[in-house]
């Protein structure tokens, strides 16, 4: 069993620009490289993403899939690998299993990559990011401008230090 860094996309490891449709918008997020780049021999390193912009409408399934294959490939250039990279395409009001707040994206993780879901955390700037954590049952960091959360990283270097902390 794999212990897993369980990563939002849009907004935790690349800039947050809504809906983005075109691979010339990821944009890794200061130190987030960095980071993993160390973090990748401590844990499987999985992205869970919700992009209900396909839903919407607002871009193809070609542009979701491109923009996320990008994001594995521009952080692959720097020499961080990930273990999966997964995407919900619905719509908030379809009830999906795997939109977060539900926690379908991480528990497939955990099938197809054998993931210790109870060890693992799961890091995202949204409080839908820790509740999908929270219900599959992994620890959880917020990121970034979250409020309220009770373990909070405002940077990728506090990640670095809270994830060391909870070894
Ligand atoms: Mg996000
Ligand atoms: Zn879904």
């Amino acid at each position: 069993m794999t212990r897993a860094l369980l990563l939002d996309r849009d907004g935790t490891l690349i800039v947050d620009v809504g809906y983005p449709r075109d691979p010339a918008q990821v944009e890794p997020l200061p130190g987030a490289i960095d980071a993993l780049r160390a973090l990748q021999s401590r844990f499987a390193l999985v992205i869970v993403s919700n992009q209900s912009g396909l839903a919407r409408g607002l871009i193809s399934a070609a542009e979701a899939a491109a923009v996320h294959a990008r994001v594995v490939e521009r952080f692959g250039q720097a020499g961080v690998t990930f273990a999966g990279a997964y995407y919900c395409p619905h719509a908030p009001d379809a009830g999906c299993r795997c939109r977060k707040p539900a926690p379908g994206l991480l528990l497939d993780a955990a099938r197809d990559l054998g993931l210790d879901l109870a060890a693992s955390t799961m890091l995202g700037d949204k409080p839908s990011d820790l509740a999908a954590g929270r219900a599959a049952g992994c620890r959880t960091l917020a990121f970034g401008p979250a409020t309220g959360a009770p373990h909070h990283c405002p940077d990728w270097p506090a990640v670095t230090a809270a994830l060391r902390a909870t070894e």
